[in-house]
């Protein structure tokens, strides 16, 4: 069976197939600049021991044609990983946003695609180049079944308690403010690979999943369902992040208004892409080159750095607090993954908690291990995150149920 990832967003669209037999990607790939001068496509076809890569600037008007141009770089004569689109069982896409609707993932079908639509205004970057990465694909492939994997759906067993804002109860009911949370689908993944990795069952284990990368997130999940998370009713808040500020107080942007005369969407566009790490170094949103200055002596990265890994110790500690005790704590994404320097700072408070990190563990990276001392109480794990396969995985599953309710149902009709 294979599986077509899409992630479409608001000027790319990234794709990934596999081959779901052994979980292997066939061949990955990016359109970017849809709509823009220089567009382009990246295509990589990996066979067993080599890959074969298509790159090219072209003229890339919409969604339909950067989907069409990605279905013929699969069946390409040069750069083609199958003969024929019909060997694509079925697509796969990322949505952001499900609302309080969505609680897994689901096959596409004319009330999902209503449901995409309803939350186009709490997701305005995000659902609408999903919406429209779908709509291209059944207009090009109405025959092949497409599922939605949401980032939301993960976080949906969060509490009534924990995902209320203490604002008038009418808010919420009449514009549906609330938390969501975001990155589901790699807090589920990492939380399955650690129970895996752990020998324990995922619903006996009280856990951390900290998503640090460019958007940077926590989760904690306990018997299997996220029961808290950092982001919110957008993805601004919590963790510091790349360019993101994380909690603020809101009467900043009031002040801001009246004392900096600044527009509000000045503020919007401050906090969403001139804050976080890059607001606070000044030097960069990358971690990498903000570790850098801190080595070389900069007191700026220096703090921006403690800054980071505090907000984080805070928030680990809060959800241990809020579920009488952890586990385990994962770190993953570009910077849990691969930044040994930060994983050892955010674990140096938590000796209250039972955390012993082994440093000689600690200094393998973007591997999945293990990386505290055997005798640590909690248990802390790195593990490459993998959206896409995720993805892959829910679509198998759901369109497997379905082929099987179907050829059911033919075999009932027939007898
Ligand atoms: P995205 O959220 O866009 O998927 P990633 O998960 O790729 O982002 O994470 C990007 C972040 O990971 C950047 O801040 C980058 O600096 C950081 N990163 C990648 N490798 C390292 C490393 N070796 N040390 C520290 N940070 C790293």
């Amino acid at each position: 069976m294979n599986i077509l990832v899409i992630n479409s967003g608001s000027s790319s669209v990234k794709y990934k197939l596999f081959n779901m037999k052994d979980e292997s990607v066939l061949a990955e790939g990016m359109v970017d600049r849809i709509g823009m001068k220089n567009a382009f496509i990246t295509h990589k076809a990996f066979s067993k021991d080599s890959e074969n890569v298509f790159k090219s600037e072209m003229d890339i008007p919409n969604y339909e044609i950067a989907l069409n141009l990605i279905m013929n770089m699969l069946v390409d004569n040069t750069y083609g990983v199958i003969n024929s689109i019909n060997e694509i069982t079925a697509i796969g896409h990322r949505v952001v946003h499900g609302g309080e609707y969505i609680s897994s993932s689901v096959l596409i079908t004319e009330e999902v695609e209503r449901i995409i639509k309803e939350c186009f205004d709490l997701a305005p970057l995000h659902n609408p180049p999903n919406m429209m990465g779908i709509s291209a694909c059944k207009k090009l492939l109405p025959e092949i079944p497409q599922v939605a994997v949401f980032d939301t759906a993960f976080h949906i067993t969060i509490p009534r308690y924990a995902y209320l804002y203490a604002i008038p109860y009418g808010l919420y009911e009449q514009y549906s403010i609330r938390r969501y949370g975001f990155h589901g689908t790699s807090h589920r993944y990492v939380a399955n690979k650690a129970a895996e990795l752990l020998k324990i069952p995922l619903t006996e284990i009280k856990m951390v999943t900290c998503h640090l990368g460019n958007g940077c997130s926590i989760t904690a999940i306990k018997e299997g369902k996220s029961v808290d998370t950092s982001m919110g009713f957008t993805p601004l808040e919590g963790l510091i992040m790349g360019t993101r500020s994380g909690d603020i107080d809101p009467m900043i942007v009031f002040y801001l208004i009246d004392r900096a005369g600044m527009t509000p969407q000045e503020i919007n566009s401050m906090l969403n892409r001139d804050s976080g790490l890059l607001g606070l170094s000044g030097i960069s949103r990358d971690m990498r080159d903000i570790i850098d200055s801190a080595i070389k002596g900069n007191e700026r990265a220096k703090t921006t750095i403690k800054c980071f890994t505090y907000r984080i110790q805070k928030y680990i500690g809060a959800y241990a607090a809020c579920m009488d005790g952890i586990d385990c704590i994962v770190f993953t994404a570009g910077i849990g993954e691969n930044s040994s320097y930060i994983r050892s700072m955010i674990c140096e408070n938590l000796n209250y908690l039972g955390v012993k990190i082994d440093e000689e563990l600690n200094s393998v990276n973007g591997k999945l291990s293990i990386i505290s001392h055997e005798d640590s109480k909690v248990k802390v794990l790195v593990i490459p995150t993998n959206e896409e396969l995720m993805i892959a995985r829910d679509t198998a599953e759901i369109v497997s149920e379905n082929l099987y309710i179907q050829d059911h149902e033919s075999n009932l009709q027939r007898s």
